[in-house]
């Protein structure tokens, strides 16, 4: 296995770095959290930079680059914060990956070149409030009516809210039950019908916009079906590259902190020393890049494995579940690394371990994707609803 950089990618990250340094992208974030408004004038610069669709294909005004590329740039990016890096997670590896992967000619292209330009997002609404882990019982249904269809149904949690422009709405379609009647359907905002609920108010990731969405009796043109019933699988295995986007925000999110903890515990005396000069400090470091490098083997694995197209789920799932834990310990022993000063807000720390407890969650839980391990190690699929 070869994981050296090519040149490119390592001026992406270079770039990146500098860029963050050079317009103080710490005090952004921390902005960000402390306000809860969004850093909206880095999507143009995004956009201008060629990162925002960076791996979508060429012919429609993406970059053509191949996943691992962006994976690098988002978690450099998150360093910072999330929240930084969201906008070259959502265009590179969020559902507009179905539209690239799955999308007709015309999808493609009304849609493609909008989010390469920043003007136009695309949210992912799979999570109902009844429906979470437990994905194929959602009730969201789309009735056909001659040219189009009627939408109804409500999603929760969901990233981009009313500031995305389009919405992948995973649904069900007719009466058809299970897995098979799920297909997704692009919902635009402005809809007649189509409503939004209240901010989320989230431990971490403050600035994120997110919320519920409403759908009463939408009329949805049969045009802007993406994935059809009976494809739930594409709609899924698209899921995986963006598991890979969470699992690089994990990697960032903890690089960040351990950034912080290495240059902290050189400054920091006790006892007429820096504490850099305690084992205990020294080992507990070690053991955090241990876990960040053993981490981003697993995520650079999976993404490179998807070169343009899509990464192994088994791949994807373990890298997802592996960076998940581990920032939460890496972020959590850089704030003990920190002292009292780790709890404070005045310093990143506690921002990172609320930023970071959320990769657990999002994308579907650590306990899921280990359902899904558990099915390639022994070889069947176990069916959760057994003994109902
Ligand atoms: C920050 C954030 C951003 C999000 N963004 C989006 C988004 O943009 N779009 C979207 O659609 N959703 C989004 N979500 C929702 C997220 O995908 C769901 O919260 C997640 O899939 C879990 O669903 P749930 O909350 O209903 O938990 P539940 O499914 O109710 O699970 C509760 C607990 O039970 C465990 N559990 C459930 N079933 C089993 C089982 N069979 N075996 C073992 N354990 C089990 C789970 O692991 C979990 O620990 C986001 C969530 C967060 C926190």
């Amino acid at each position: 296995m070869d994981f050296s950089f090519t040149q490119e990618q390592e001026m992406l990250r270079e770039t990146l770095r500098t860029m963050g340094k050079r317009e103080n992208f710490k005090e952004m974030a921390a902005k960000t959290d402390e306000t809860g408004i969004f850093p909206r004038h880095l999507i143009k610069k995004y956009a201008d930079m060629g990162l925002l669709g960076m791996t979508l294909s060429a012919e429609y005004g993406g970059g053509g680059r191949p996943a691992i590329d962006a994976i690098l740039a988002i978690e450099e990016l998150a360093k910072f914060s999330p929240m930084i890096a969201a906008p070259v997670f959502e265009s590179n590896v969020g559902p507009v990956r179905v539209i690239d992967m799955f999308g007709s000619e015309a999808q493609k292209r009304s849609i493609i070149p909008g989010v390469c330009s920043g003007e136009m997002s695309v949210s992912v609404c799979m999570t109902e409030p009844e429906a979470g882990s437990d994905l194929t019982s959602l009730t969201t249904r789309a009735v056909e009516r001659g040219d189009h269809y009627i939408l109804n149904g409500r999603k929760a949690f969901i990233t981009g809210a009313d500031e995305a422009s389009h919405y992948m709405v995973y649904t069900r379609f007719g009466d058809i039950s299970g897995y098979k009647g799920i297909g997704g359907l692009l919902v635009e905002k402005g809809m007649p019908g189509f409503s939004f609920g209240k901010q989320e108010r989230y431990m971490g990731l403050r600035g994120m916009p997110s919320c519920d969405l409403i759908f009463e009796d939408v009329k949805v043109p049969r045009e802007n079906v993406i994935v059809k019933p009976g494809d739930f699988r594409n709609l899924m295995m698209t899921f995986d590259i963006e598991r890979c986007g969470n699992s690089a925000m994990c990697l960032g999110v903890a690089g960040g902190a351990l950034d912080e903890a290495v240059a902290y515990a050189q400054q920091r005396n006790t006892f007429g020393r820096p504490i850099s000069e305690f084992q205990a400090i020294q080992f507990q470091v070690v053991e955090m890049t241990v876990k960040l490098e053993a981490a981003r083997l697993l995520v650079y694995r999976a993404a490179t494995g998807a070169g343009r197209g899509l990464p192994s789920i088994y791949e994807a799932a373990m890298a997802k579940c592996f960076a998940n834990q581990m920032v939460t310990e890496v972020t959590d022993d850089a704030m003990q690394v920190f002292g009292g000063y780790g709890y404070s807000t005045e310093f990143p720390l506690e921002r990172m371990a609320r930023d970071g407890r959320a990769w657990r969650v999002a994308g579907g839980t650590a306990n899921m994707l280990k359902v899904t391990l558990a099915s390639f190690i022994f070889g069947r699929r176990f069916d959760q609803r057994k003994g109902k």
